[in-house]
């Protein structure tokens, strides 16, 4: 007897430009303004009315005057916005874009680790890397990003200590500028932890006369090579301060060349990793998992459904306090 044949229903690739114009009209229909984060795909950002880094992208979550937001990024940040717009609607394309390292300091194991430091006598402050959970942002005394962390522990009170989460790479980074000692959570993140010195070593040699920026959540061994350490603005604002057609290797989440090259066309960008030895080519593996569940297809159905939405919990409040003193 032969077995019937299964066919898979057959997937369908809807036209990139079609959907670009169904999210506009859906955008005026359901009074909807859309917010980017540069480490979402280009044809993203080119229908959002925000692009930008998460300290950008909470700030200009303040400014939106629709009623709903649709909030191209992951978990996290959506709660950002919705903790600073409770009155509004914010939807996310994927609920399961989280972010591996805001999973890294689960606030149970936070709060536990807290109170063992306290029970020590140990007199501190926790400050947290903006990657975080709300339910961590609401154990913190201060959040930062990777644009003004120095600002904000210049702001710690000399006779504290501080117990910094979750990036310990960024910590170690932030305890050099800074010169202040720091407990240091033992988090990461997989895009930036995946960023071997060999690449980077050889992306070098192959492009003699480039500049390597990368972001200061990339390994020690890593920075040590770094012409320029920044967050995703401060690259953005130091290639358009540069006039010289100039190779920059980018060693950070790979759709951050989008805005780069939109906002200073004259230079070459090369993620790193990505210089394949044998064919001299670029490749993209360095792009993040949860980033690219964003699509332009879930974005138009989240804007259609009304859904998936990031609703209000009692700890958004204590979160509220947080982020206020410290982002705006
Ligand atoms: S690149 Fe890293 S820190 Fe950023 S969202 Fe992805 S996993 Fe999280």
């Amino acid at each position: 007897m032969s077995l019937p044949v299964i066919q898979n229903p057959a997937v369908v690739e809807e036209d990139p430009l079609d959907l670009m114009d169904e999210i506009e009209s859906l955008k005026k229909e359901k009074d909807a303004s859309i917010l980017a984060h540069y480490y979402v795909d280009g044809e993203i950002q080119d229908i959002a009315d925000f692009t930008g880094d998460s300290l950008k992208l909470a700030r200009d979550a303040t400014k939106v005057t629709t009623s709903t937001i649709v909030f191209a990024g992951v978990h996290f940040m959506g709660e950002s916005a919705k903790i600073m717009n409770p009155e509004k609607r914010v939807l996310i394309p994927d609920l399961h874009a989280g972010c591996s390292l805001a999973e890294s300091c689960p606030p149970d194991q936070l709060a536990a680790f807290q109170e063992q430091l306290r029970a020590n006598g140990r007199d501190f402050h926790t400050v947290a890397y903006i990657n975080t959970s709300a339910a961590v942002k609401s154990l913190v005394d201060w959040i930062v990003t990777s644009g003004n962390a120095r600002e904000i522990i210049d702001r710690v009170p000399k006779e504290k200590e501080i117990l910094f989460v979750p990036d310990q790479h960024l910590g170690r980074y932030l305890m050099e500028v800074t010169g202040r000692k720091m407990i240091l959570w033992p988090g990461s993140c997989m895009v930036h932890e995946v960023f071997s010195i060999q690449d980077l070593l050889r992306a070098k040699r192959n492009n003699p006369g480039s500049v390597v920026m990368a972001h200061p959540e990339c390994p020690q061994n890593i920075l040590e090579l770094t012409d320029v350490i920044g967050g995703t603005e401060k690259m953005r604002r130091h290639v358009m301060a540069t006039e010289t057609p100039t190779t920059f290797l980018v060693a950070t989440e790979a759709a951050m060349i989008h805005p780069l090259q939109k906002a200073a066309p004259q230079h070459t960008y090369i993620p790193v990793p990505g210089i394949m030895a044998s064919t001299g080519e670029t490749c993209a593996c360095n792009r993040c998992p949860h980033m690219s569940l964003n699509t332009l297809q879930k974005v138009r159905d989240c804007l259609r459904n009304g859904g998936p939405e990031i609703v209000w919990r009692d700890y958004y409040a204590k979160a509220r306090e947080v982020l206020d003193r410290s982002l705006l």
